[in-house]
């Protein structure tokens, strides 16, 4: 089920993981327009396209929030539009970035894609609209592997295809593979595209998550081996892989105010079913919290406890 949310919707854009915006205590917000992805990738952590519900903002709202959050953070901000989905999924990406343009705070705008609903005349929109940055998620330049890896159709030469021309337009590319251990060639040839497109790659760490889709047979590595690995590669194929928040332009800032500490027990009013099943979005002094809970009524009030509240995002348990 496809849930859209809007102005009347009263559903506030702060406190959820899996859209709005997310303020993780930098310069940089992280802005998530939706949750559906075109893709079901084997590997991916957030389960894509498996969840109960999946949720679409309405542009004008969010930006309202964007709008907000940025007053209160401050100048030389970076829009990262991303998602738990894909971005190019948004039917209104276009008109979001138009619009974070026009916010004064903001000095730069990253879109994060898989790539595939590119085309030559939206890389040209993207660029026109405001996009410095594009990262663009690839796995694989084998034709068979990465199509297994996506998960269902996928053509690995239209995405190269599509990051040469983003190179064309002048926008800057960041390469952002998933290192999954065996693949080691994978990387190596992925390593070797960045070079010879004059991009960076900044490689992940793969990392098993409780609720996502996992690899069969493959193993995390520690951070030890992946650090280790990434250092044998940068002497082998002289170029830079450890990144850090520098390379990004990314600094320290205060955060928009945590406004409940764990063990808060709240009342929260219920609004909408959850991402997940047995999860439900509450309202609670214009802050969304997911609250765990069974067969919660819609628009009853109830009473629950903060069990978690990093970066912001609040998640409760129903007592
Ligand atoms: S990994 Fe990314 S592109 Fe792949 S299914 Fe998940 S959200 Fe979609």
């Amino acid at each position: 089920m496809l849930v859209k949310i809007n102005r009347n919707s009263g559903i506030p854009l702060i406190g959820a993981i899996q859209f709005g915006i997310i303020d993780r205590g930098t310069n940089l917000l992280q802005i998530r327009p939706t949750t559906v992805c075109n893709l079901k990738c084997s590997f991916c952590s957030t389960r894509a396209g498996d969840h109960e519900t999946d949720f679409e903002i309405e542009v004008d709202y969010l930006l309202d929030w964007i709008k907000e959050a940025a007053r209160i953070k401050g100048d030389n901000l970076i829009a990262f539009i991303e998602s738990v989905g894909e971005t190019l999924a948004y039917p209104k990406i276009i008109d979001l970035i138009i619009g974070i343009k026009k916010i004064k705070e903001f000095k730069e705008i990253i879109l994060m894609t898989n790539g595939i609903l590119l085309t030559k005349e939206k890389i040209r929109e993207l660029k026109k609209a405001g996009v410095g940055k594009i990262n663009l998620s690839i796995h694989s330049l084998d034709f068979k592997r990465s199509k297994e890896l996506a998960g269902c159709e996928y053509n690995i030469l239209h995405i190269i295809e599509m990051a040469e021309y983003i190179k064309e337009q002048g926008i800057e590319l960041i390469l952002t593979p998933v290192y999954i251990p065996n693949n080691e060639k994978d990387i190596e040839e992925l390593i070797m595209l960045s070079k010879k497109l004059g991009c960076k790659i900044g490689i992940q760490k793969y990392e098993i998550h409780r609720t996502g889709r996992k690899l069969k047979n493959v193993k995390e590595m520690t951070y030890y081996t992946f650090y280790k690995k990434l250092k044998e590669w940068e002497k082998k194929f002289d170029i830079k892989l450890l990144l850090n928040r520098r390379d990004f332009d990314i600094e320290k800032r205060a955060r928009i105010e945590t406004l409940f500490q764990k063990g808060d027990k709240i009342r929260v009013e219920v609004k909408e079913k959850g991402w997940w099943k047995g999860q439900f979005l509450g309202i609670k002094n214009n802050r969304l919290i997911t609250v765990i809970g069974e067969n919660l009524g819609l628009n009853s009030l109830i009473t629950a406890k903060i069990i978690d509240n990093k970066d912001g995002i609040y998640i409760a348990k129903k007592l």
